[in-house]
């Protein structure tokens, strides 16, 4: 009964319901503001009522309009509302509008919910709450012009998203070109290529090959991953093809029969929705070697063993090391005689590559290393007495430990090191725990992605998926010392099969064998220089060399 006392404020009552059904009605409304007129200290001076007018028709609510007329004549400082949308649901700028004339005649708002509301406050919520209201909306729309962009400048040819390996990107926005850029990596990926297709190498090969050439991946990475070997040569883009819309990512709307369309799906999209544009721009591969290269891809899916290098036609293929510069040797193409067969030679890569200057050079003859590595195997394994036996006995079967002790020895030292087969069962639990970080970085990174990348992402996940399972089996089998004492009867036997073996029976042997670094000595100058091969450092694969899998 204080308030009786005190001298009342005068207010005004604003009842608004619109069409729908379930809004409190005007009577429940004019109860809960008289109720709180009362018990606050307001006296109501006059009621305005808007029925059956949505809170955004404010143009057709003739009672407020009326109201907000009358608050400049200082009848009421007051306007009394069950809640704020009572009052009105204006987006930002028409609050301004509707509002203003209220707030400079000093009139304020007080809800039944929420008692006496900031003019600042009430502008803050109530963008608030249209932004809500909005933003479904607003993503739609985001989702659609984002899309339509897009669709128009892959019509109009322009590139979307980031350039490829090699290339970079010239013009403006809807007319983005692909031009080849640094030299380094558009030889590299010629040199892609090439290895893939002529030579014949396994992506894991080639990976290796230009890790240890120190060129920096397309993610500035200095360690090449087989799967970003693969993403190159499956990129028809360096034929100088045009390819967009061929994956779906929007969550709203998606681009198909030549219109954008809503429903939005993540997926491949169907070939006819593609957008093509053939000799976009300048190719850095031939159409036909870059088809050749899909074959084989595809031929070589999902087979399991990439160190297999049962087809490729250089025997040593990324074994041999220059002397001179620890480089890689390439295999000498035999140009014009594909029908005689010659006996291979290897070159150092980095002479190839950069001239003359860059390394002496360092080419061997594929018989001088094989003669060089029996020679080796029969010097440090092959006792003189009993050889005729122990061969047959290799032949056979198995060479055990007791058949000859010292060789043995020798060789379980060169293939697992000082090292036991705990630790061995150690690095694969580290590789593996590697592989499993790796996978969950990727699928993290995977919503961030530009949708030209998904796929290549999606499709790096899925190998690294393959590579954590072999590992977990890998980790499974633990191998035991008996286990190691296999592996090195093993090799063994095989080494001493190698020294009566024909050459196309040494390529099983040959993958027990990390690297020869070859040592030769130099003669004369210039194309007429010849090398004379004078001995190898041979390394062998042993048990982490020979681990399932290559390294990712
Ligand atoms: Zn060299």
């Amino acid at each position: 009964m204080t308030a009786k006392r005190q001298k009342l404020i005068r207010a005004v009552a604003y009842y608004r319901r619109s069409t729908k059904k379930q809004e409190t009605s005007i009577a429940d409304q004019r109860k809960a503001v008289l109720k709180y007129a009362e018990a606050n200290g307001y006296e109501i001076v006059d009621e305005f009522i808007d029925d059956g007018i949505s809170g955004d028709a404010t143009e057709k609510r003739f009672a407020f309009l009326r109201m907000r007329e009358e608050a400049s004549s200082r009848k009421f400082e007051v306007v009394l509302c069950w809640d704020q949308d009572r009052f009105g649901r204006f987006d930002s700028l028409e609050a301004g509008h509707w509002c203003y004339p209220f707030r400079q005649a000093g009139v304020r708002i007080v809800t039944v919910n929420n008692g006496p509301i900031d003019w600042e406050d009430f502008t803050g919520r109530m963008m608030y709450s249209m932004q809500q209201e909005a933003k479904h909306q607003f993503l739609q729309d985001l989702s659609r012009n984002v899309l339509r962009g897009q669709i128009e400048a892959a019509k109009a040819g322009s590139w979307i998203g980031s350039p490829p390996y090699a290339y970079r990107i010239e013009g403006e926005s809807k007319n983005k070109r692909l031009i080849p850029g640094d030299p380094v990596h558009v030889a590299t990926v010629k040199r892609i290529f090439s290895e893939y297709v002529e030579e014949q190498r396994t992506l894991t090969d080639i990976a290796r090959r230009l890790t240890t050439d120190g060129i920096l991946s397309s993610g500035g990475s200095k360690r090449w991953k087989p799967s970003a070997v693969r993403v190159i040569l499956a990129n028809p883009a360096y034929t100088g093809l045009f390819r967009s819309n061929t994956y779906s990512y929007s969550k709203y709307h998606g681009y198909r029969d030549g219109q954008i369309t809503k429903g939005g799906r993540r997926g491949p999209n169907d070939e006819s929705d593609w957008i093509v544009f053939k000799d976009h721009h300048p190719p850095l591969v031939e159409k036909r070697i870059f088809n050749r290269a899909q074959r084989l891809l595809k031929r070589n899916e999902g087979r399991k063993c990439r160190y297999s290098r049962d087809e490729n036609p250089y025997l040593l293929s990324g074994l041999l090391v220059c002397g001179n510069c620890g480089s890689l040797l390439w295999g000498i193409k035999n140009r014009g005689q594909s029908k005689v067969t010659t006996p291979q030679r290897y070159e150092c890569s980095k002479r190839r590559r950069e001239g003359k200057n860059a390394c002496e050079g360092c080419t061997v003859g594929e018989q001088d290393v094989l003669d060089y590595l029996v020679q080796f195997i029969e010097e440090n394994f092959i006792p003189t007495k009993d050889q005729t036996r122990l061969l047959s006995t290799a032949k056979r079967g198995k060479l055990k430990q007791s058949d000859l002790p010292k060789g043995f020895k020798k060789l379980k030292r060169l293939l697992v090191g000082d090292r036991g087969s705990a630790s061995i069962a150690k690095d694969t639990h580290r590789r593996l725990a590697d592989v499993e970080a790796q996978i969950a970085k990727a699928q993290r990174n995977l919503v961030l992605l530009d949708a030209n990348n998904i796929p290549a992402a999606e499709e790096r996940i899925s190998q690294l998926s393959k590579l954590r399972d072999d590992l977990k089996d890998a980790a499974q089998q633990t191998p035991s010392e008996n286990d190691v004492n296999e592996l090195v009867s093993d090799v063994l036997t095989k080494l001493f099969w190698l020294c009566s073996l024909k050459e196309d029976e040494m390529r099983p042997v040959l993958n027990e064998i990390h690297r020869i670094t070859i040592h030769t000595t130099g003669r004369g100058g210039g194309s007429a220089r010849r090398y004379i091969f004078d001995h190898g450092d041979i390394e062998f694969a042993g048990t982490s060399g020979c681990s399932p899998h290559p390294e990712p």
